[in-house]
């Protein structure tokens, strides 16, 4: 008799280079594909009372799901969905479908492995089998030179021994056919109203660098836009830190986090591009990219929970703010109004589209551990809740090494308000996000508290009332810094 296979989605929302459906498609006589919305994610409180996702994460997770059932049909399949505890939800589908076993995606949070080993638990009690499958990173699991356990905690050596020693393997082909049953009415993809959030929150700001539709489709033409189409890849490394537009770098990261696209498939559209039109620093730097993402993911398996600690990984005690003071400066952070424009300009951006830029993320996460000396777990906890991106090891692995508790001990913090002189010097960027301080001239742009009272009148910019007074006197704290 043949198998029945359940495959349980998770942030593996694509039918290209999943190894989890390939290994179901390729053994199984029948498939039952299911993702579950998971209701803690959606309704739950994350960490400091913040809410776990936002809603732009929502609608992106939504479109997702919703694409990927497409993509099944397309195969003769379909997509089971359901909305509520997937530690329950998997064992109860497998045994409504009298399954053998269930394929999933290994990930490495921790709340997730407690998840895996819930499910473990009710399956083998029912006598059916569990198959984990790693497929989120460019190097895969088993090919590192050393056991995860092992690994070093700092990037470099890390990255030099994968360079060295491991080959990223081939992108696996889309199965041709799914052979799942019909679910009808069990195929239904809640509304973003039915899973908790706001539709009104989730919609895309013009302002934003790209409209982030959720997908394996979107995430597809997004790669062929930015390689092919708008030949970027040839001075990525020399745009990367740009803040605005949607070339200065790949946007890649959300179909990278919610698994719509596989590094391994960014990797090949390099490599190709490296083949027929450039190879230089700036392809490559696309994939030492990737490593860094990959190095935080490892980390996370390694170091699991202490990743979420205010020591850190290497107990690195330092004393953090968390009274009441520090939780109103946190909230002046949070809204973008610091006082600093180069700081609320990116946050803004963030509350507004879901996204930042990578420089911009140094930046306000330096600011919030290194000037304003708060807890760094509340930013974390923050860019949790509204990063359309949002990775649990790419967040908080990049907090905790911003917040120098992570894996680089050299207390790096930035200097916003030279970061702001360096990469925005006209105050296009600041004027985008904070349109009050358009008329100044940029010096004044990133640091409005220069501005004597006749300048304000003269700008027509009324500090405390127009754009807030900074926080504290930030000129003053990097001297001290
Ligand atoms: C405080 C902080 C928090 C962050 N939180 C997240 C997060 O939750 N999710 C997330 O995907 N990225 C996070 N990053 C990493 C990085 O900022 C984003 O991946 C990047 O800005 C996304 O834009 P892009 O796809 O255009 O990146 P590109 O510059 O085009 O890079 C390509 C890809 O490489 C990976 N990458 C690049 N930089 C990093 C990095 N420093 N760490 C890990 N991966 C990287 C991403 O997957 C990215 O999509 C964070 C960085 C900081 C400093």
């Amino acid at each position: 008799m043949s198998e029945t296979a359940v495959v349980w989605f998770r942030d593996d929302l694509r039918v290209a280079d999943n190894e989890t459906l390939a290994a179901a498609v390729e053994r199984a006589g029948t498939v039952v594909p299911v993702y579950v919305f998971d209701e803690r994610e959606h309704d739950g409180e994350g960490m400091f009372g913040l809410p776990k996702r936002g809603a732009r994460w929502g609608r992106f997770r939504r479109e997702a799901v919703l694409d990927l059932r497409a993509s099944l049909r397309e195969r003769d399949g379909d997509l089971l969905v359901r909305h509520g505890d997937p530690r329950a939800v998997v064992p109860a589908v497998a045994e409504a479908f009298d399954a053998d076993v269930v394929h999933l995606q290994r990930t490495p949070g921790t709340e997730e492995g407690r998840d895996e080993r819930a499910v473990e638990s009710l399956l083998t009690d029912r006598g059916v089998g569990i198959e984990r499958h790693w497929t989120h990173t460019l190097y895969h699991l088993d090919d590192l030179p050393t056991p995860y356990r092992d690994i070093a905690d700092t990037f470099t050596p890390w990255r030099k021994a994968v360079e060295a020693e491991a080959t990223v393997r081939d992108p696996i082909p889309a199965p041709e056919t799914v052979p799942t049953p019909e679910f009808g009415d069990a195929a239904t993809v809640p509304t973003l109203a039915d899973l908790g959030h706001d539709p009104d929150a989730a919609t895309h700001d013009d302002r934003g660098v790209l409209a982030f539709e959720g997908g394996e489709t979107a995430a597809r033409e997004r790669l062929e836009e930015y390689v092919w189409t708008g030949d970027n890849l040839r001075e990525y490394k020399q745009t990367r830190n740009g803040l605005l537009g949607a070339d200065y770098s790949s946007k890649v990261s959300a179909w990278l986090a919610h698994g719509c696209l596989s590094p391994r498939t960014v990797h090949a559209a390099v490599d190709r591009y490296e083949a027929e039109r450039v190879a230089n620093e700036d392809t490559y730097w696309l994939v030492f990219e990737l490593l860094w993402r990959d190095f935080f993911q490892f980390q996370f398996l390694k170091h699991g929970v202490a990743f979420f600690t205010a020591n850190g990984i290497r107990d690195v005690r330092k004393a953090w703010r968390r009274d009441d003071e520090a939780r109103a400066a946190f909230e002046r952070w949070a809204a973008g109004e610091t006082g600093v424009p180069f700081v609320d300009a990116n946050v803004r951006e963030l509350n507004a589209t879901g996204y930042m830029s990578n420089r911009g993320r140094q930046n306000v996460a330096s600011f919030l551990a290194d000037a304003m000396g708060v807890d760094w777990r509340l930013g974390a906890a923050y860019f949790e809740a509204r990063l359309v991106d949002y990775d649990v090891a790419s967040n908080w692995g990049n907090w905790a090494y911003q917040a120098g508790v992570g894996n680089d001990s050299r207390d790096n913090y930035f200097d916003v308000l030279g970061q702001a002189e360096r990469y925005d010097p006209g105050a296009e960027y600041v004027t985008h996000w904070c349109p009050e301080l358009a008329g100044l001239p940029a010096e004044y742009a990133h640091r409005p508290w220069r501005l004597s009272e006749a300048e304000q009148r003269e700008h027509g910019v009324d500090l405390g009332v127009d754009y807030p007074t900074p926080l504290f006197d930030v000129e003053e704290r990097y001297r001290q810094l």
